[in-house]
């Protein structure tokens, strides 16, 4: 039996290479050794301001980036969190299972709190524990995420143990699994990259954008002039270059960067073909499912069809140990 796996990423803006190198990726490298289930997490989106005209577009658009990415829908699942309402069942009971006290400390929470001070609301603040029910649902016991989401998935694993203490062994502990970029910072570099943050380069971008984009972007700031030798570990371009570039490429930009040999704007242009050409099969693909809607209409459909069944079997099982009966 493969492990099951479960990850998501929420409709709440553009793709970006944040995304794809910190966990999209993982995802693609897992299809085949794992039973992998993707979820476009329409639920967890609407805990900040959003159009909701703009919604449905939002979750298809998501969903066709995935895909576009290397989500092969012959070989993983694929399907919207609010088409199996057994995500928001699952929430309620294991909110008795909760800390409050370990919710709270939550930087998630309070950054994005920071960012919508006009909407700080209680979806925002228990957040957490929609993901592990999400996560447990499908009894998943492999969770590839970013290192943004650790400190979530830490709050998921606590809330397993206290459910499986007070009701008996139900769900198995899901572990994290990272890749060589569990961070990327957005372009300021003093933020993460993120949807709602606009420090993003966009998974889709044109060709002549990568370049546009990194041009601003922050280096390592020991390089001020040209001469100025850096420390590439320090630079966020350089954790693009290990996302993107060869050991050849990446090489050369450590060697170049240390030694002033190179300036940062070489180094970006090296950058910027490199992601062009490793994206470039992805904007392909994405045209492609553009022009398919009634195909992922389909798979949609299914995605939801497979995981509700999968969803109500689990459901059974926790109403009958916990007495909902
Ligand atoms: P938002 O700003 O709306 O929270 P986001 O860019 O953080 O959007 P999410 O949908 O919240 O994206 O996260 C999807 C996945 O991408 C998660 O596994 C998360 O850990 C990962 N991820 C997000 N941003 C980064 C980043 N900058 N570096 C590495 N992984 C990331
Ligand atoms: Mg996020």
């Amino acid at each position: 039996m493969k492990k099951r796996v479960f990850s998501g990423i929420q409709p709440s803006g553009i793709v970006h290479i944040g995304n794809y190198l910190g966990a999209i990726r993982n995802w693609v490298d897992m299809l085949d050794k794992y039973d992998c289930i993707f979820c476009v997490v329409d639920l967890h989106a609407m805990t900040v301001p959003y159009e909701p005209k703009e919604m449905p577009n939002c979750i298809r658009e998501t969903l066709m980036v995935n895909m576009a990415a290397g989500l092969d829908p012959e070989r993983c699942t694929l399907f919207v969190q609010s088409h199996v309402p057994q995500h928001t069942e699952l929430t309620w009971i294991l909110n008795t299972c909760a800390p409050f006290g370990d919710l709270a400390r939550m930087t998630q929470f309070k950054e994005k709190s920071r960012q919508h001070r006009e909407n700080v609301n209680c979806g925002l603040f228990t957040y957490p524990i929609l993901m592990a029910a999400d996560i447990l649902l499908y009894k998943s016991e492999v969770v590839p995420v970013g290192e943004d989401q650790t400190q979530h998935l830490e709050f998921a694993r606590e809330i397993c143990r206290n459910f499986n203490a007070r009701f008996g062994e139900t769900f198995p502990e899901p572990q994290p699994k990272y890749t060589r970029v569990r961070r990327l910072m957005g372009v300021g570099g003093k933020a993460k990259m993120s949807k709602s943050l606009n420090n993003y380069i966009p998974l889709l971008a044109e060709p002549e954008e990568f370049f546009s984009l990194l041009r601003t972007a922050a280096t390592d700031p020991a390089r001020v002039r040209r001469s100025d030798p850096g420390t590439p570990e320090k630079c966020n371009i350089h954790t693009m270059h290990l996302g993107f570039s060869s050991q050849e490429d990446i090489a050369w930009c450590e060697e170049g960067c240390r030694t002033a040999g190179i300036g940062c704007v070489d180094c970006k242009k090296r950058l910027a073909g490199n992601m062009d050409h490793s994206l470039a099969p992805v904007r392909e693909r994405y045209k492609k499912y553009a022009d398919q809607p009634d195909y992922v209409e389909d798979v949609m459909r299914e995605g939801a069809r497979q995981c509700t069944e999968w969803a109500e079997k689990t459901m059974q099982e926790v109403r009958e140990v916990t007495g909902l009966r």
